[in-house]
């Protein structure tokens, strides 16, 4: 028997894929809020990698899962260095092949890990108890970014559902260690997943991404002389000498963002480039000189600036830091690289991947997909960068990520997902099951 194998879906195909999206979004919500009380934080992800690989067998997908491996890891350069145990961060893909492919393959990719919580009293209610308000749904990780990652998955349901098999690879992949290195991603890159596009379905408004800026994790160890505080002189403050590190970075700040200002995508931005002072750890006395002082930053680095020497420019700076200021005259100062390593990513216009997000969004929602340049880390530059694949970044409308009372918003997970499962049948192809 032969299967009639579309490439340019029907007006049919298309009305029919939509209905299936909307006749699923209520299980679609209840699944994603079931992985929001999951805490996946970073380095306990496989709790919700679990839930992820059984939804991923249960559609027919063929599973491949492996923990992240530092020692592998470190041969890429675009990996992060590594500061926790792995044991308990696995990557989950599951693959689709038809038996005959005549479209073009395609990676749904989506990260499994959250950020912490903060104070848990600045939440209105608990950060793992999800709730609905006002066509809103709350929680940690809600819109950063498990209901894009569960969108992947409804998504292909759908066609499924509808009565259609895609005409060729798609692969979901969720990943863990998105919010610290990007060595999910990479880690997928390594163990050979690739195809002709990938979508990563970030909370992003739903615009498309044209370009995110690079990050770079550090910490720097300040070093000074422990004394008692009645002859605080003899002594050398380390926190008092961090002070002047993180004033001298904040100089670096500047200029950079002087800089930024000719960047093509981030030019128009008020002060792209954000250095944040993240996490300080010491002392261990009130009446004691603490001799110790480990602040850890995040930075970012417009798409034009390099990674390698931006760190170079960073460990200069610590530096200067150190000659230049008397709080440091005893005491040293050491850079280290802590998480992210990444260069920014630029989506280059023009690609057929991206005309066909378009037309699949416009299907979906009656409006133009628009674009936006994202300040912040995403890990569409591992495939753009060392795969030379277009990666897309494209999903539901997110607010206060990576604060208290995270929330997402509903009618945006049920646009992403009819757009992406619209997407999906376009780019791979379908054929009538
Ligand atoms: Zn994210």
């Amino acid at each position: 028997m032969r299967k009639r194998v579309t490439i340019v879906t029907t007006e049919n195909q298309q009305q029919r894929i939509i209905a299936a999206v909307d006749a699923a979004f209520d299980e679609q919500l209840t699944f994603t809020a079931d992985l929001v009380r999951i805490p996946s934080l970073r380095g306990d992800e496989n709790a919700a990698q679990d839930v992820l690989e059984q939804a991923y067998r249960e559609i027919g997908l063929t599973i491949d899962r492996w923990t992240l491996d530092a020692e592998e890891l470190a041969e890429h350069p675009g990996a992060g260095a590594v500061s926790v145990s792995y044991e308990n961060s696995d990557v989950v893909v599951g693959s689709f092949a038809p038996e005959v492919q005549t479209g073009k393959s395609l990676i749904l990719n989506g990260h499994v890990d959250v950020v912490p919580i903060g104070s848990e009293r600045l939440w209105s209610r608990s950060p793992w108890e999800p709730h609905v308000a006002e066509g809103w749904l709350y929680g940690r990780g809600t819109g950063d970014m498990k209901a894009g990652l569960v969108a992947n998955l409804f998504a292909l349901r759908a066609l499924r559902a509808a009565g259609l098999t895609p005409a060729s690879p798609v692969y979901l992949q969720s990943v863990p260690e998105e919010e610290s290195t990007g060595n999910g991603t990479i880690s997928a890159l390594q163990h050979g997943y690739t195809a002709d596009a990938v979508l990563i379905s970030e909370p992003s408004q739903t615009e498309v991404v044209r370009a995110h800026v690079g990050v770079i994790w550090f910490s720097v160890t300040v070093t000074g002389q422990a004394a008692h505080a009645f002859e605080m002189s003899t002594g050398s403050n380390a926190i008092d000498g961090a002070y002047a590190v993180i004033e001298e970075l904040r100089r670096m700040e500047e200029e950079w963002n002087e800089r930024a200002a000719t960047s093509e995508h981030f030019g128009s931005h008020d002060h792209p480039l954000n250095l944040n002072v993240g996490v300080i750890t010491a002392g261990d006395w009130p009446s004691s000189v603490p001799d110790s002082c480990e602040v850890q930053f995040r930075v970012s680095i417009t798409p034009e600036m390099d990674v390698d020497e931006s760190w170079r420019e960073i460990t200069e700076r610590v530096q200067v830091a150190v000659q230049s200021d008397t709080r440091l005259n005893r005491s040293s100062a050491v850079a280290k690289r802590l998480g992210f390593y990444s260069d920014g990513y630029v989506l280059e216009p023009g690609s057929e991947a991206e005309a066909t997000l378009s037309a699949a969004h416009t299907r979906a929602t009656g409006k133009p997909l628009g674009e936006v340049a994202m300040p912040g880390y995403i890990d569409s530059r591992c495939y753009g960068l060392f795969a030379d694949v277009p990666a897309l970044v494209y999903g539901p409308v997110g607010e206060k990520l990576h604060g208290a009372d995270e929330r997402v918003n509903i009618e945006s997970i049920r646009e992403v997902t009819r757009t992406l499962a619209l997407f999906i049948a376009q780019w791979c192809g379908v054929t009538e099951a």
